[in-house]
């Protein structure tokens, strides 16, 4: 494949992202796909979603797990909701995720990605222990699959996220990049975070947002590519710099405004497009 091929979200059915005609008219060649709910996880799905794909000329690069119930509505909802931290949700989802890696092979994509949550900074936190656990656990079921996990990034400073991963220790075990998450949640800026994680990078997301006024305690904005604080010459040129030449999937969270995303998705192709040309 051509280096950094545009790519954008789609879903098999959780109605987030685009649908798989508009991916296609907007001529890019590959996408992430969001995770199917638990009812549409046969082999029949998987087997007619990849015959869509291939019919409208687009590569998976990765399947995106999620989960029932995860909510982020703020910060303090996300830490309590989301990924693989929470104790209550922790074994049933950890038995989905790896349902999802089993729906994701017979699609015939080798990428998870995933938020694990808030992974706690302090390692004799017993959760900390509990999570590294549980992640080994999901590295071991992909590596039978031949498939790699990546961690989004964006709930833990790059240092943070360097540790844990150090300290689960499975060689497929990698990090989706992705910058605006940096400042959504104030976890550091983000170019800095890429120079320091980039060696770990298998894919990454492009997508945009401005800094809150108190970082870390209340949301940033999430804006269209281009408009935020990311800056997005200085992140591809970052990416070249560091040698990551895989796919570039803008991601745009308005799923509520479909109207929009779709315009906002078209202008940041055209925006990557011209950017490939000066710099890639
Ligand atoms: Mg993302």
């Amino acid at each position: 494949m051509e280096k950094w091929p545009i790519g954008v979200f789609t879903s098999v059915d959780a109605g987030l992202g685009v649908s798989l005609d508009f991916a296609q008219q907007t001529g890019v060649p590959t996408v992430q796909v969001h995770t199917p709910h638990k009812g549409s996880r046969s082999p029949e799905s998987a087997k007619a979603f990849r015959a869509l794909c291939e019919q409208a000329g687009l590569t998976v690069t990765a399947f995106f797990g999620g989960f029932e119930g995860e909510s982020y509505a703020d910060i303090p909802t996300v830490k309590n909701t989301v990924g693989l931290v929470p104790p209550d949700t922790r074994a049933e989802r950890l038995i989905e995720i790896k349902e999802i890696a089993d729906f994701s092979k017979l699609v015939g994509v080798n990428v998870l990605g995933l938020h694990l949550g808030f992974i706690p900074h302090d390692e004799s936190d017993p959760l900390f222990g509990e999570i590294l656990t549980a992640t080994r656990s999901l590295c071991d079921h992909c590596r039978v699959n031949s498939q790699n996990v990546h961690l989004e990034t964006g709930q833990e400073s790059a240092e943070d996220l360097l540790h844990f991963i150090g300290a689960v220790g499975a060689d497929n075990l990698f990090i989706n990049f992705d910058p605006a998450n940096m400042i959504l949640y104030g976890c550091g800026e983000p170019i800095e975070a890429l120079k320091k994680v980039g060696h770990l990078v298998r894919s990454v997301h492009c997508k945009d947002a401005k800094w809150a006024a108190r970082p870390g305690e209340e949301w940033g904005e999430e804006v269209p590519l281009g408009e935020g604080d990311v800056n997005i010459e200085k992140y591809l040129r970052t990416l070249d710099e560091i040698g990551y030449d895989g796919p570039l999937t803008i991601e745009r969270e308005i799923a509520h405004d479909p109207q929009r995303q779709q315009a906002d998705i078209e202008a940041s192709v055209k925006l990557l497009n011209s950017l490939k040309n000066t710099i890639g």
